[in-house]
């Protein structure tokens, strides 16, 4: 059976259908889809268009209603959704359970914000009036995400823009469609009025292109790649539209000599290959100062070796494989420069076969690299790391700083006055001590600077920012 896009509160079949297969098992098809065209892009922004008046006006109990009956049905399907997760993206089944119950804590959160949606009062400067401040839905929110976390991104981009009473035209990855077109469910059968919500699944070039080109969409929020950001920005410049971009990433973990070296390392392996490597708070470059440097990568070596690399759904597995063989292609043509560029392969690395055809790749930690290498520069994602060894402190904090990217930053010390002057000097929008890069809550913003982000935070009561518009209304009494 095909899924259907959902357009005007209809399922509807688009131009043929696209397969989505299990980077576990290639054999394995998780489902069928229909493939959007841009018309149907287009409808779904006039549905969105249509509906907005209405919905903007909602009563908060409606919205928190379908937002609590959505964060119930995903908790309530967690191991169902938790495992088409994994099988469609590759994670393990307890990161894929994992995130879908984030999925959930996120629609709670924000049914949670509805009842608080507050404004402010003030004298104003002239006697005898008064001054609200009011906080407005911006409009036809256009929402586009990316393959590695197929249910948390699109919950966190979905629940704020329908509590602050927006509509919504969702293009997910291409790649994941399964969790998106559940979500899509769950919240249609909550009850939501037609057209609030819309499903386009679809090529990039050619829905997420039809939202970026349309004059009706108000605001449009995406999470991707460096590329894909920039042409969002430009069109939503054309447009006067407000956009916000959560990109790419290049996160440095610092080690001090200080530092706890088991905690140093689980920090570590957890930011380089968990979920793969695939996530944009990912550490691939590791810092560390010489007095510990040589015990650190030791025992890293350790830990890489005893990691399971196979099918994310066999109980056991520490880390699944890649998304998918343009995925993999990247990440062995990274492993390839590194060694071009002089730095040492010291662990992992090798394509491994497994019981099923699936694309799996052993984890790759390189030694003396040095800040400017592409391994040190680019963006790889994938399970592939890079240890840059380092004087002291000073060194390491200019080192982790120099970059054109500042999502994530982390540390491993027992200093407090080195844990406090990272926090304070790290230039990025998120920074760990002694915790993994990533590994984020739900309800505190989340984003970055520099290259790796654009616009106002994401997650928490900061979302506001971007799924509002402030309103100052004056009254003479
Ligand atoms: P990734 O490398 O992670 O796949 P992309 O930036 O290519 O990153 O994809 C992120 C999202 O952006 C996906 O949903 C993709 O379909 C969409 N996308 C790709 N190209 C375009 C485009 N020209 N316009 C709008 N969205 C696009």
């Amino acid at each position: 059976m095909v899924q259907k896009n959902l357009i005007d509160g209809e399922w509807i079949a688009g131009s043929g259908a696209f397969r989505n297969i299990n980077p576990s098992d290639t054999d394995d098809v998780v489902g069928e889809y229909a493939r959007a065209s841009a018309d149907d892009a287009r409808a779904a922004i006039a549905a969105a268009k249509a509906a907005f008046p209405a919905w903007s006006r909602s009563g908060i109990l409606e919205r928190h209603a379908i937002l609590r009956k959505t964060a119930d049905e995903i908790l309530a399907r967690k191991d169902e959704l938790g495992k088409l997760l994994s099988r469609e993206e590759g994670k393990t089944l307890i990161e894929g359970i994992g995130e879908t119950v984030r999925a959930s804590q996120i629609f709670d959160f924000f049914a949670g914000e509805c009842l608080r949606l507050a404004g402010e009062v003030l004298p104003s400067a002239r006697p005898n009036i008064g001054v609200e401040i009011t906080r407005e839905p911006v409009g036809v929110v256009g929402i586009i995400t990316p393959w590695n976390f197929p249910i948390a991104i699109p919950a966190w981009k979905i629940a704020p823009a329908l509590c602050y009473g927006n509509t919504v035209v969702f293009k997910p990855a291409e790649l994941v469609p399964g969790s998106s077109w559940a979500i899509v469910d769950i919240l249609h059968r909550a009850g939501l009025p037609k057209g609030v919500l819309n499903l386009v699944m679809g090529k990039g070039s050619v829905v997420g292109q039809a939202m970026l080109d349309s004059p009706d969409v108000h605001a449009i929020t995406f999470t991707g790649s460096t590329g894909t950001g920039k042409r969002v920005a430009l069109a939503s410049v054309e447009h006067n539209r407000k956009y916000q971009l959560e990109m790419g990433g290049k996160n440095p973990f610092v080690v001090l000599d200080d530092a706890d070296l088991s905690v140093a390392v689980e920090a570590a392996v957890n930011s380089a290959f968990f979920s793969t490597g695939q996530r944009c708070t990912a550490s691939s470059r590791i810092i560390v100062t010489e007095g510990i440097h040589d015990r650190f990568v030791a025992a890293m070596g350790e830990r890489i070796k005893g990691l399971v690399v196979d099918d994310a759904l066999k109980a056991g597995t520490q880390i699944g494989p890649v998304v998918d063989e343009s995925q993999l292609n990247q990440d062995t043509d990274y492993i390839a420069i590194g060694r071009q560029e002089g730095a040492k392969l010291a662990f992992g690395g090798e394509l491994l076969k497994r019981d099923t055809p699936g694309f799996y790749l052993q984890p790759a930690l390189f030694t003396e690299a040095t800040n400017q290498m592409r391994i040190s520069r680019e963006e790889i994602f994938g399970p592939v790391a890079a240890v840059i060894r380092v004087r002291d402190y000073d060194e390491a904090l200019s080192v982790a700083n120099d970059t054109p990217f500042g999502l994530s930053s982390g540390i491993a010390t027992t200093s407090l006055k080195h844990a406090t002057h990272f926090k304070r000097n790290a230039e990025a929008g998120m920074v760990m001590v002694n915790l993994p890069t990533a590994g984020v809550d739900f309800h505190v913003p989340f984003g970055g600077r520099k290259g790796s982000s654009h616009g106002s935070r994401e997650q928490g009561r900061y979302a506001a920012e971007f799924y509002t518009t402030v309103k100052t209304a004056y009254t003479s009494a």
